[in-house]
């Protein structure tokens, strides 16, 4: 450990980082790139990586060849209990997003007084590069409808004329965008609570968070410390700080933030809106925030049916995405185009086809307890398709509030009995038909059997609520083998 006091690094911009002593924590998507960018910058830059594969060794190969000092499976991982130092004089450490704070490393720094900073806040620094002048940026998180929002927000803004892109946690990253050839007036951000926990000066136009649920409670140890890191997004806001009505944990961040002079707090519902608040009125998305004269006011924006697919969470998700772009001044024309012209990425509530009057729908997306609800009330009568890895879930809610909905179920996975337990208690009218198979023609009998069991007019909805990897490369392999089952089906 250096144990040297040092600056805390709150002031450093890109041009300080020359001749630095940086510690890049974790190779990877994010760590090559910064370690590439802080070499640049004439920083001397040491990467640490707790794998030693040999994919890692190429990747160190590479940075070895711009004067970059890498250790492999170095010792730091957070269940080690050996070295873990702090490379000697280490002045910053950059860190993968996805390194858990409570990793030896971070109590080193902490104790050197080194500060840390994840790849948004990397960017965040350095947006003023060589007197740039910085797009701003409206940033996005919450626990499900981040990569939907996000994707909307810049197809609106595009829509609007002005150069974006959606970044961060998805397409380009913030790097690319922040120090590449392109010039952008607004960037549409999407970040993780992982990306934000370790982006602490980052100052965003305008944010949201979408709605907070249970999630990787395990790397930020408690339901508080989660939201305390997805609060942070609304740090410093200028314009709007953008919550869920529906949502009062999402509206308590707002409170807690400390924001600029003149920021407003502005809510997103999927009833009447007041004054203050983005909502819908007969069909129609409505602005009550963005108008001369609120109290009396309101702007048409569009309709609920330019919103694809049509479905409550995701209107929540447009009426977000939507008010983000008003809070930037973008005309309400713009909002019903840019939601218009929208398609969402694939696995996401996506109709499959239509077999014997019953509609097959993709959301292999849905990961996590709080999306599968989401989901599966968007449709009146469902033959669900669940299970795979829980993470720590329990199901006893979604089970309670899905119950009427549902014509039966067929549970696929390793963790399935827990869904089945879950349906024996809240719903044991239900049918239930479990697959204890793994192999590749799983998924199609799992359709088969959904088919058997669905009458016309209902929907068979893939909405797993677990992760896939018990069974599939990811999520996007498991939506793949439904569609193709489906298709097999016609
Ligand atoms: P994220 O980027 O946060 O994972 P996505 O936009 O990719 O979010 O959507 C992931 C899944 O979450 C969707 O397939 C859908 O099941 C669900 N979902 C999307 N928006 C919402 C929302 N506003 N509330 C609850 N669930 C949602």
């Amino acid at each position: 450990m250096g144990g040297q006091q040092v600056t805390h690094g709150q002031e450093w911009r890109g041009e300080d980082l020359r001749g630095k002593n940086v510690t890049v924590a974790g190779l990877g998507v994010s760590g090559v790139p910064a370690a590439k960018v802080l070499v640049g910058l004439g920083a001397h830059v040491t990467v640490v990586n707790d794998g030693d594969d040999e994919r890692a060794r190429a990747q160190a190969a590479e940075l070895a060849e711009l004067g970059v000092t890498v250790r492999l499976g170095d010792g730091t991982a957070s269940d080690s209990g050996s070295a873990a130092d702090l490379p000697d004089g280490t002045e910053l450490i950059v860190t993968a997003p996805g390194w858990r704070p409570d990793k030896p490393l971070f109590a080193a720094a902490d104790q050197a007084g080194v500060p840390v900073w994840g790849d948004v806040e990397l960017a965040w620094r350095l947006r003023d590069l060589d007197g740039r002048t910085p797009a701003p940026w409206l940033c996005v998180t919450g626990t499900n409808g981040k990569t939907t929002t996000t994707r909307m927000l810049a197809s609106i803004l595009e829509a609007a004329g002005l150069r974006t892109a959606a970044v961060g946690n998805i397409g380009v990253s913030l790097l690319d965008a922040v120090l590449g050839d392109t010039e952008y007036d607004v960037l549409a951000v999407e970040l993780s609570s992982y990306q934000l926990h370790w982006a602490p000066s980052l100052r965003a136009h305008s944010a949201t968070v979408l709605n907070l649920a249970p999630d990787h409670l395990d790397w930020h140890g408690s339901m508080a410390a989660y939201a305390a890191d997805k609060g942070r997004i609304y740090e410093g806001n200028q314009v709007a700080c953008v919550y869920n009505k529906a949502d009062k944990a999402t509206e308590d961040l707002v409170r807690e933030a400390d924001v600029e002079e003149g920021c407003r707090a502005i809510g997103f519902t999927l009833g009447t809106p007041g004054p203050s608040e983005v909502g819908v009125v007969d069909g129609i998305l409505v602005d009550r925030a963005f108008v001369e004269n609120r109290q009396k006011n309101a702007q048409e924006l569009a309709e609920v049916t330019d919103v694809q697919p049509s479905v409550p969470h995701n209107i929540a998700n447009a009426l977000a995405a939507a008010a983000l772009a008003r809070a930037f001044g973008v005309p309400a024309t713009a909002v019903r185009d840019g939601l218009r012209a929208f398609r969402p990425d694939a696995h996401r509530i996506a109709h499959v086809a239509d077999v014997d009057g019953v509609a097959y729908v993709d959301d292999s997306k849905a990961t996590n307890t709080h999306a599968a609800e989401a989901s599966l009330v968007s449709y009146e009568s469902v033959v669900w398709i669940a299970g795979g890895l829980a993470k720590g879930a329990t199901f006893d809610e979604l089970v309670t509030r899905a119950a009427k909905r549902l014509r039966a179920v067929v549970l696929i996975g390793a963790d399935r009995a827990l869904i089945r337990e879950a349906l024996e208690r809240h719903a044991p009218e239900v049918p239930v038909v479990e697959l204890d198979r793994t192999d590749d023609g799983a998924m199609a009998a799992a359709v088969a059997e959904a088919r058997a069991l669905a009458r016309q007019g209902d929907t068979v909805l893939l909405a797993p609520a677990c992760a896939s990897m018990d069974m599939f490369a990811n999520y996007n392999a498991r939506g793949e083998a439904f569609e193709t089952a489906v298709r097999e089906l016609g």
